[in-house]
């Protein structure tokens, strides 16, 4: 039987948000604050997946962000506050350090945490048991498109092995459960399909997250006309989707409005301290020598968060989408998360 989402870890997910928001309220915070922290605490993974962004001799070595740091970090996160951390790989699930990722979860209540996923390694008896008993914590696995698409992608991932790891966290976790997309030249319309998001929303997502992949140059794989016609048939498919949709930078899609806002901004904090907003953009410090507050003061990282003027051909968006905010599209080319897990 498919458990259904606890109320209570539900009301800590809205709870969140609600004294998150108030708290930027009163505060008056910089619109440039980033809404998460992607900390990858470790490198190793036994993957290759196209445009991976960990280079392939680091995924072969456990180089880790020490225990200290990480203390650190998720105290300056909870301090800001940032709405939530995300663990990220390398594979964070690997049993070189899973233990070690979940011991964080557990040890800081008052935090939401991601953990995003390949779904490759098993998620066996000891790990369920552990994962049922954590609130604060959401499963993100990772998917490219359909079964032949992902495996074209993650050569030595398989659609049916994320989808059984799906299923298993909603049979036995507590947290809301994901599916993480990064969309690039050779998926995007299938992965935007009516299909592929009913797939997922069949193996058990209450929620897709979208992103564009970043090119190994730093790029996005996806040009900006396209980008845009992927949100339009995203947006096309919300209002009667099941599962929630999600895009970087624009959070949630909702029929047929796109905000203008951006409202995801992301810091990641890489397995050798190195912090960025874009993965293959530029470094902006390092939080072994520099704090995270005096890292987010920085004006070229604030104002890595800004929204760029539209670039490429208008899109031509779906009949839903006439009466959205088409400004919204403009944020296409702004920094976003790349895929990890
Ligand atoms: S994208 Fe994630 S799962 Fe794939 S090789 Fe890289 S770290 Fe491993």
């Amino acid at each position: 039987m498919v458990r259904e989402l606890d109320a209570g870890v539900l009301r800590f997910h809205l709870e969140y948000e609600l004294r998150l928001w108030l708290r930027r309220r009163v505060a008056g915070l910089h619109t440039e604050h980033p809404t998460a922290l992607y900390l990858e605490t470790s490198s190793y993974c036994e993957g290759a997946c196209a445009d991976c962004y960990v280079p392939a001799v680091d995924r072969r070595r456990h180089l880790e962000l020490d225990a200290d740091t990480l203390e650190r970090l998720i105290a300056d996160a909870e301090r800001l506050p940032l709405a939530f951390v995300c663990l990220v790989g390398g594979e964070p699930l690997d049993g070189s350090v899973a233990e070690r990722n979940l011991r964080l979860v557990r040890e800081h209540p008052r935090t939401r945490f991601l953990i995003c996923t390949s779904g490759e390694p098993q998620i066996g008896r000891d790990l369920v048991r552990e994962l049922g008993t954590l609130c604060n914590l959401s499963l993100l696995v990772s998917f490219e498109g359909l079964a032949e698409t992902h495996r074209r992608i993650r050569p030595r991932g398989s659609f049916e092995r994320a989808c059984a790891a799906v299923h298993t966290y909603r049979r036995q976790g507590r947290g809301m459960c994901g599916a993480s997309i990064t969309l690039r030249t050779d998926n995007w319309r299938e992965a935007t399909s009516r299909a592929f998001v009913e797939s997922l929303t069949a193996a058990g997502c209450h929620f897709l997250s979208y992103a564009p992949c970043e090119t190994r140059d730093g790029r996005q794989a996806l040009d900006p006309e396209r980008y845009a016609h992927a949100l339009a048939r995203l947006a096309a498919l919300s209002a009667s989707a099941t599962a929630l949709i999600f895009c970087h930078p624009f959070g949630q899609i909702l029929g047929g409005k796109v905000p203008t806002v951006q409202r995801l901004r992301s810091l990641t904090v890489d397995y050798a301290g190195n912090v960025y907003t874009a993965r293959r953009g530029p470094s902006f410090g390092n939080v072994h020598r520099t704090d995270l507050s005096t890292l987010l003061a920085r004006p070229d990282l604030r104002a890595s968060y800004g929204v760029p003027e539209a670039t490429g051909a208008a899109p031509a968006p779906a009949s839903r989408h006439q009466g959205g905010d088409r400004g919204g599209l403009r944020g296409v080319a702004a920094a976003s998360d790349g895929s990890c897990g």
